[in-house]
Order: C-alpha cells, then sequence, then structure tokens
C-alpha cells in the first residue's frame, strides 16, 4: 500500500514540553504502514513539533478489491484478495473459469492450456484437468501389409495394395481425407490351364484364377502327310490341311488299271501316290501311263473275195484295224488259198 499524503485535521489541546503548559495544537497524520500511521503534534503557539505513532482509525468494510479507510490518515487497509474457487472448464471446452466465494460476480477466466494431444485423445489441461482442443492428425505413414488394411489382393497382373494405417495408433486411413494407399508383394502372374486347340488352327489357354484371361496361338510343329495333318505339338490336336498325293508312281496293278491293252493300244493305268499309293483315277491330279505291248490281233480264217484276194479279220470286239488282205496265191491252183 503506497504511502499516503500526510492530511491536516482541526486543532485539539495537547501538553507542549516547550511551552510547559497546554497549548492549542495542530494535528496531522501521515500513513505508515498497514498497522501505524505517524500523528505530527504542532503547538500553534511555540510551533513546537512532535509526534507519535499509532493504530488507524478504520472504517468501512474491507472488500476482495478494496481495504477500510482511516479516518485519520485517510490510508487504506490491504483488501481482503479474491477468495477463489477451483478452476473448472467451461461448457466451450476451452476455457476455464473460477469465481470468488466472497463474491460470485468475481469471476476469472482464461484459455485451457498444457497437456498434449495425441491422435487417439484431446489435450488434458494442466490447470481445470479437461480435455480441451483438437485431437492430433493421425499420421498416415505406416505402410503394415496386413489383412485388416486390404484393398484389393494381389491379382495375375497386379499386386495386392493395403492403406496406409497411423503409425501411432494403427487406425486404417481407409475413408478419411488423408486416404493412402501403397503396393506390397508382387503380382502373381496366371495360373495357366492346358493349351486346348480351337480346331483352327489355333489353340488357347485360359487363367485359372480368372477366366478372362485367355492367350491364343498358332498352331505349330508336326510334320502333315497326305493322309494326316500335322499334329500340334503344344495342344496335340491337328491342325492345317493334308499334303497333296504324289502322283507319280506308275505301278502296274489290276487296281489301277484304265484300260487293258488291245490289239492296237498298250494297257492305260492311273498313276498313283508314291506315298500313300492312292490312285489318281478321279482326283484334279488324274494321270495315267502306259504299260506292256498292243496284243496280236486274233485273225479269224482267210476268206477269198473271189477277185484273186483273201481277207482276214480280227475276232476281238471292236478291233477296227483288223482286217488284212491279199493277193491270192493259190500255188497248187486249187483255188483255196
Ligand atoms: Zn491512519
Ligand atoms: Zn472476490
Ligand atoms: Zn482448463
Ligand atoms: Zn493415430
Ligand atoms: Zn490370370
Ligand atoms: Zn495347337
Ligand atoms: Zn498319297
Ligand atoms: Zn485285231
Amino acid at each position: 500500500m503506497a504511502v499516503m499524503p500526510m492530511t491536516a485535521y482541526a486543532a485539539g489541546t495537547a501538553f507542549c514540553t516547550k511551552c510547559n503548559r497546554i497549548q492549542t495544537v495542530r494535528l496531522t497524520y501521515r500513513y505508515t504502514d498497514n498497522n501505524w500511521h505517524q500523528c505530527y503534534v504542532t503547538c500553534t503557539v511555540c510551533h513546537n513539533i512532535w509526534d507519535y505513532g499509532m493504530s488507524h482509525e478504520w472504517s468501512g468494510t474491507a472488500t476482495c478489491t478494496s481495504g477500510r479507510t482511516c479516518t485519520e490518515c485517510g490510508g487504506s487497509s490491504e483488501p481482503l484478495g479474491h477468495d477463489w474457487g477451483t478452476w473448472t472448464q467451461n461448457s466451450d471446452e476451452k476455457t476455464h473459469t473460477r469465481i470468488c466465494k466472497r463474491d460470485t460476480s468475481h469471476t476469472e477466466t482464461e484459455n485451457c492450456h498444457g497437456g498434449t494431444a495425441t491422435c487417439t485423445a484431446k489435450a488434458v489441461c494442466t490447470v481445470c484437468g479437461g480435455e480441451y482442443g483438437e485431437m492430433a492428425a493421425h499420421s498416415f505413414t505406416a505402410e503394415k501389409a496386413e489383412a485388416q488394411y486390404l484393398k484389393s489382393a494381389a491379382t495375375c497382373t497386379e499386386k495386392a495394395v493395403y492403406y496406409k494405417s497411423c503409425a501411432v495408433c494403427g487406425l486404417s486411413s481407409e475413408g478419411t481425407a488423408d486416404e493412402a494407399t501403397f503396393f506390397s508383394g508382387n503380382a502373381l502372374d496366371h495360373d495357366w490351364g492346358a493349351w486346348t486347340s480351337n480346331e483352327d488352327g489355333t489353340h488357347t489357354r485360359t487363367c485359372k484364377r480368372d477366366a478372362s484371361h485367355t492367350e491364343t496361338n498358332n498352331c505349330t510343329g508336326g510334320t502333315a502327310t497326305c493322309t494326316a495333318k500335322a499334329v500340334c505339338e503344344v495342344c496335340k490336336s491337328e491342325y492345317g490341311e493334308k499334303l497333296p498325293h504324289d502322283f507319280t508312281a506308275e505301278t502296274v496293278d489290276a487296281k489301277y488299271l484304265k484300260s487293258a491293252a488291245t490289239c492296237t493300244g498298250k494297257a492305260i493305268y492311273y498313276k498313283s501316290c508314291a506315298v500313300c499309293g492312292l490312285s489318281s483315277e478321279g482326283t484334279a491330279d488324274e494321270v495315267t501311263f502306259f504299260s506292256g505291248n498292243v496284243l496280236d490281233h486274233n485273225w479269224g480264217a482267210w476268206t477269198s473275195n473271189e477277185d484273186g484276194t483273201h481277207t482276214r479279220t480280227c475276232t476281238v470286239d471292236g478291233c477296227s484295224a483288223g482286217t488284212q488282205t491279199e493277193n491270192c496265191i493259190d500255188a497248187n491252183k486249187d483255188h483255196k488259198c
């Protein structure tokens, strides 16, 4: 409490040691401390001054913020100060308030503070013990390839995808504003079934994991002949065309006979396949060959033509060339040749 100015008061009477008699005096007071003030006495006759300490003459009632007032020196006693209750968090969950027990109109409010927020709990105010503020953001940096974080399993061609999770509390980032993913492991590759012929010169295999995954290639390998198509070395099915027959064989056999030898013509045979023996008869590449010699005519008897000639005729059916006419010789003149 500040020292109060000296205050003059009306006169009284007192014994002045200098005058050695009771004189009219003037009294002034000066605040010393919370307990005392100093009273100065001035003799109005000799102007002698003396002083002594004395208690304040308090009046009024002290409050939290103001003390009582001394009626003599004008000083004030120390105020009582507030008698605060405990800090209590307000419904805004941001501030806390304490109320004076002496006067509920005396309140003090400040922001909650202290403590440390985490991603799972708000900060706890070190003053009122209430939670306040926001939780800390999750730190979605952990890459844990665990079933609970799986977004999509690995496929034949894609790696597995997982959601990143909070490195602190393990929460998945799925569905959060900071959703993040990472790849893990390798693609599975296709699980191919066996190659199957498509009956069109190609073969196809299908993935056992996903029937929409197929692979188709041309059949290959094997050797075609004139009797069999090539067999694909992959799908083991026949494909392509047979080879053409090689109608170069000249085999004299009844089964290839086109026409037998006659008096005027050699026998004709169909050529056959040098590989498989098929006759070329009736094929686009039909081809024939002659074999052997023409047959001799099978002459009938000479017959006189009564003109000095005689004729004989071949008895083979259809032999138009088989007629022979000579002059009669009749060496023995018997009119018979
Ligand atoms: Zn006083
Ligand atoms: Zn108060
Ligand atoms: Zn607080
Ligand atoms: Zn977290
Ligand atoms: Zn597949
Ligand atoms: Zn094939
Ligand atoms: Zn053949
Ligand atoms: Zn003939």
